[in-house]
């Protein structure tokens, strides 16, 4: 089994000619440098072109583009009406509200560039089942319901368990949430097809190439063969963002891991989960499925391995335990998938925030340094937002977007090490005791509950 790189980089990476740019191999200057080739630090890079098209900008990453979350997730694209709570308790009624309404167009922004740009990234707007597999799980959404109800919304369509049994071919549902809006998208497919279009419009993008010192006073960043004096530098790190001092109590880098079946539409067909609805239930380890356009299915679970201090390694790439977990998971989620090879598996590191929402800011620096990552599970869409807030803050434009309340700097923080990682291994244990547990219908002893409660808020909001 294909463990290295995921099923949606390799497909990706199948298609193209010259797969990697150049290290970098000397000292240069641009007006932008972006750290990071995901999602973030590319459409960071287009916007920067977008807004000032004689910008000169620089992109370093590490591994090649995609190589990180952005060709491994879920390929889902959400809104934040599943987080509107935390929202409101981040940023206010208001601001939220419009954020609410970015990220919503952020998705159908993704369909927009992906066809004007010619990137087939298989989007695809089937909508995104927010489900119970547990009675304990029946509910999850209603908070959020409430609330976007409450500024007279309604992105959710409420489903009894026979609608969304139906609509997902699986028994195991006993009710849901459905958010028409959503969509799903070839992950890698989009990630290199940003590239494509950053270096159509000029961006010079060096692969292979980490950066290993940020001089704060030059405004340069250093690479192992190289340098980059920028006017601005844009720090797109996700997880890795753990390394930079003043952020590396904001986040804890929790393995989040996928596996694939092989085609399957007969069986797809027959069990009526026709609609290429994204899939996922409402446990704080929670599992994430979808299909592709070619028949598969491919499931993920959060809530995996934990990294000590900054050490988001080469461990999160895959683990052995963790897949052979999924597939049980798997086909009790989706009996249909019973019997179907899984013939690939691999993970990555999600940034997760106290509360579930990511945060940008701006380090002390001769030249602005700024930063966006926490997006905890749900970035595909955001990083959009995210981008337009890092390229005005980059240009230092006094915008919308250098304005937005989630463009503050550190919201909260977890404890220091080594109380953060043991921390978070008691209250992993717990939750998965408790989820354990519900999925088979039990309830859990008060203690592991109350310990179970002190997880960070997770991929949406669940219910304690
Ligand atoms: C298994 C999995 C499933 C997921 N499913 C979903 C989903 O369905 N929907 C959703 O919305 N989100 C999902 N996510 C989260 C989503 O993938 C991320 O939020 C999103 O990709 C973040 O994009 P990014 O550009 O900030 O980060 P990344 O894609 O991680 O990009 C950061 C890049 O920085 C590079 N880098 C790190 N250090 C350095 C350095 N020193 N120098 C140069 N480069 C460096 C890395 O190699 C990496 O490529 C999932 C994540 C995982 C791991």
């Amino acid at each position: 089994m294909a463990a290295a790189r995921s099923l949606w980089l390799q497909e990706a990476l199948l298609g193209e000619e010259a797969a990697e740019t150049p290290e970098l191999g000397e000292n240069i200057e641009a007006d932008v440098c972006v750290v990071g080739g995901g999602y973030t630090g590319l459409w960071t890079a287009l916007r920067v072109k977008e807004l000032q098209p004689d910008a000169s900008v620089v992109l370093l990453e590490a591994d090649i583009c995609g190589g990180g979350p952005s060709g491994r997730n879920g390929g889902f694209a959400l809104s934040w009406w599943p987080k509107i709570e935390t929202l409101r308790k981040r940023v206010g009624d208001e601001e939220a509200l419009r954020l609410v309404k970015a990220s919503e167009a952020a998705v159908e922004e993704i369909g927009e560039f992906c066809e004007r740009e010619g990137v087939d990234a298989h989007f695809h707007q089937g909508g995104w089942l927010w489900t119970a597999t547990s009675p304990a799980q029946v509910g999850s959404w209603e908070g959020a319901v409430a609330a976007a109800e409450a500024y007279g919304e309604h992105p959710f369509e409420l489903l009894s368990a026979e609608d969304v049994q139906a609509r997902a071919g699986s028994p195991m549902h006993l009710g849901a949430a459905y958010e028409k809006g959503a969509a799903t998208v070839q992950p890698a497919f989009l990630a290199r097809g940003l590239r494509r279009v950053a270096l159509e419009r000029g961006v010079r993008i060096h692969e292979r190439t980490a950066m290993v010192d940020l001089d704060r006073g030059a405004g340069s960043v250093r690479t192992p063969s190289g340098s980059v004096r920028a006017g601005a530098i844009v720090l797109a790190l996700n997880a890795w963002a753990i390394k930079i001092p003043e952020l590396s109590r904001a986040l804890v880098a929790v393995a989040s891991d996928m596996v694939a079946t092989a085609p399957m539409p007969e069986r797809l067909a027959e069990s009526g989960w026709t609609g290429g609805e994204a899939i996922s239930n409402s446990r704080l380890m929670v599992h994430y499925y979808r299909t592709t356009k070619d028949g598969r299915v491919a499931f993920g679970r959060g809530g995996g391995r934990l990294a000590f201090g900054g050490r988001v390694n080469s461990n999160f790439d895959y683990s052995g335990g963790q897949t052979e977990d999924l597939k049980a998971d798997l086909v009790r989620l989706v009996p249909t998938a019973e019997g179907v090879p899984v013939t690939n598996a691999w993970g990555g590191p999600i940034d997760r925030t106290t509360d579930g929402l990511p945060f940008a800011g701006r380090l002390p620096g001769h030249v602005p340094i700024v930063y966006g990552t926490g997006y905890s599970g749900n970035g595909v869409a955001p990083s959009l937002t995210f981008a337009k807030i890092l390229a005005s803050s980059a240009l230092g434009l006094a915008d919308e977007w250098s304005g937005a309340g989630l463009n503050r700097g550190v919201p909260s923080r977890f404890p220091p090490e080594p109380a953060r990682f043991l921390g978070g291994l008691v209250v992993r244990a717990a939750v998965r005791r408790k989820e354990g547990r519900e999925d088979r219908g039990l309830t859990c002893d008060p203690v592991t509950g109350a310990v179970a409660g002190l997880a960070p808020q997770g991929f949406f909001r669940v219910k304690r």
